[in-house]
This record gives structure tokens, sequence and C-alpha cells, in this order.
């Protein structure tokens, strides 16, 4: 790979497989992987006071406040050894955090925002199979991707748990937050000339495949 190491923003409903193909991503360019989401559910585990903040909005599926998102991010891309790439999972998620972070990242800019493109319906049933290492934070299907031991991680063989906000009510929450606060950055990111649309529908290995081959190419024409 020529150049700087990448700088990926995964965009894309809840459900259509963020956290999966960012994982593989994280691997495959050796770039920290950074949720958001997943930085929120530790602190709450943790009981730290970032964690008793934000617990009660996504309990009930709504936006963390830009704020405390932004004082994370700038924590972990921003601050002292920083690292030069990275991939961004669940963050941004409106258009306020997209200029926060534009300012962030200052004369070394993004350089791809990939949108996983998964259908309402599908995400509702990937939804519903969810769950999530209570130790590691690695996902699962019960349908599409099962662990091979029931309940239990096959990375560390903890408890796996249904996410506390994978409610009916929060998910629909969520999805119409999407909607209304996240979408809008498809043609954002669309109008900077660093949009990726990829088909997510389908099976994780193909999805990545196409993945990959759409940072390939916006790192081939920077
Ligand atoms: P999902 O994308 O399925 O909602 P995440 O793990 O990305 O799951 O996020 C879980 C919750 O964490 C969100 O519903 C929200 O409450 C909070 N959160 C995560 N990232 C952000 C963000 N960038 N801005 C505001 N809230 C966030
Ligand atoms: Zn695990």
């Amino acid at each position: 790979m020529a150049g700087p190491a990448p700088r990926i923003v995964l965009l894309g409903r809840q459900g259509s497989g963020k956290g999966t193909q960012a994982t593989r991503l994280s691997a495959v360019y050796e770039v920290p992987h950074v949720s958001t989401g997943e930085a929120f559910r530790a602190a709450v585990k943790e009981g730290t006071e970032l964690g008793r903040a934000v617990q009660g909005y996504m309990d009930r599926g709504d936006l963390v406040p830009d704020d405390m998102v932004e004082a994370v991010i700038k924590a972990h891309l921003f601050g002292p050894r920083a690292p030069e790439g990275f991939i961004l999972d669940g963050f941004p998620r409106n258009v306020a955090q997209a200029e926060a972070l534009e300012l962030m990242a200052g004369h070394r800019s993004l350089d791809v925002a990939v949108n996983l493109d998964a259908s309402t319906a599908e995400v509702l049933r990937r939804i519903a199979g969810r769950r999530v290492c209570s130790k590691c934070g690695a996902n699962y299907n019960v349908v599409d991707n099962p662990p091979r031991v029931p309940g239990s991680c096959d990375e560390c063989g903890s408890a796996l748990y249904q996410r506390d906000d994978d409610t009916e009510e929060a998910v629909a929450r969520r999805l119409e937050l999407y909607e209304k606060a996240t979408a809008p950055l498809i043609d954002w990111y669309r109008q900077r000339g660093l949009l990726a649309n990829v088909d997510a529908m389908g099976e994780p290995d193909a999805v990545t495949g196409r993945v990959v081959a759409a940072v390939q190419a916006a790192l081939a024409r920077r």
C-alpha cells in the first residue's frame, strides 16, 4: 500500500454490518477499529462517569450528545500517540459530527466513506438474531453466523448476550434517527468526492470483497 495508512469511515444502518466489516478492514490495513458504540458499552460496563452519562441515551436508542461523542473520538484518534490511519464505525452520525471530524483531522482528511447499503427489512432480521460477546465485543448472529458453541464466544469463550438497545422500541428509534440524522451524510460525503456505496446484502465475505475493492479504488486515486 503506497502512502499513509488509510483513514476510513463506515456509514450504514444499524445492522448493516459496520462492526463486522470494520474488524476485517482493521486486520487488512493494520489500523485501529474505533467504534463509538463499543467505547460507550465498555464505559457503561465499567461504570465510569462517561458510562453513567450515556447509558440512558443508549438504552432508549437516542443519540449521545455530540460533545461527549467528540471527546471520545478526540481521545482515541487525535490525542497523544494518535494513530496515522483508522476505521471509524458509528462516527460521524450527523453533519455536526462530520464537520467536527474534518476539523480534528486537519490537513490529513479522510480517504473514503464507505456506505454499507442494506435494506431496512434485512437489518431488522439481522438485529433480531444479533448476539454480542460480553468480554471482547465480537458479534454473532444466531441464524447467519452462529458461534461454534451456542451462547459462547469463539474468540474468548465468554458469554454472549443480546444488547440492551436491541429491543423493538429502541431499534425503531435508532432506525428513525438514522434516516433523519445519519442518512444525510451519504450526500454530504458524495459532494466531497469521498463516498463509496457498497451493496451490503448477502454473505459477510462477499461484502468484505466489495468493501476492500472500494477502499483500494479510493486509495489508488489519492
Ligand atoms: P447501532 O449502530 O446499532 O445503533 P452502535 O454500537 O454503533 O450501534 O451504537 C450504540 C449507541 O451508542 C447508539 O444508539 C447511540 O446511543 C450511541 N452512539 C454511538 N455512536 C454515536 C455517535 N456518533 N453519536 C451519538 N451517539 C452515538
Ligand atoms: Zn469474546
